[in-house]
């Protein structure tokens, strides 16, 4: 069964929407097969997000991936990379469908930071590299 990466960035965590979050994995009928809290440090989330380390915004990105705990869960089902993709929504909250997670819980700051609740993996490759990295 296909498996997929999906983490709690620091501001869900803080912000109380674990629950939440994992709730609208589980109703979706996909199974959480391994969780845990996890802080992030730079040289992980330097390997994490390698296509962005070169990007002006990476130092903002580490900054707030390691503003708190994160939550790591191993998600399993059918299409389930897609499924938790379509679920979290696009990047940027303002712009995220409603009924999304990033589209109903996430924020614009208007600063330029954003705040986007969820991590989840972009292609089976990505997610079999990512679990690697995170358990
Ligand atoms: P994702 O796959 O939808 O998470 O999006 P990306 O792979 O493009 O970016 C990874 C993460 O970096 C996003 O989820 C955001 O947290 C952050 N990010 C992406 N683009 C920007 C940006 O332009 N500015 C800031 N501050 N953060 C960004
Ligand atoms: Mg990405």
């Amino acid at each position: 069964m296909e498996k997929t990466l999906l983490l709690i960035k620091p501001d869900g965590v803080t912000r109380g929407l674990t629950g939440e979050v994992l709730a609208r994995i589980e109703r979706k009928g996909y199974t959480i097969v391994d969780l845990k809290m996890v802080t992030a440090t730079e040289e992980l989330l330097g390997e994490h997000y390698v296509e962005h380390r070169e990007k002006a915004f990476f130092p903002d990105l580490v900054e707030y991936m390691t503003s708190g705990p994160i939550v790591a869960a191993i998600v399993e089902g059918a299409r389930v990379v897609e499924g938790v993709r379509s679920l979290s929504g696009s990047t940027e909250p303002t712009l995220a469908a409603p009924g999304t997670i990033r589209g109903d819980l996430g924020r614009d700051w208007g600063t330029g930071q954003i705040e986007n609740i969820v991590h989840s993996s972009d292609s089976p490759e990505s997610a079999a590299r990512e679990i690697a990295l995170w358990f």
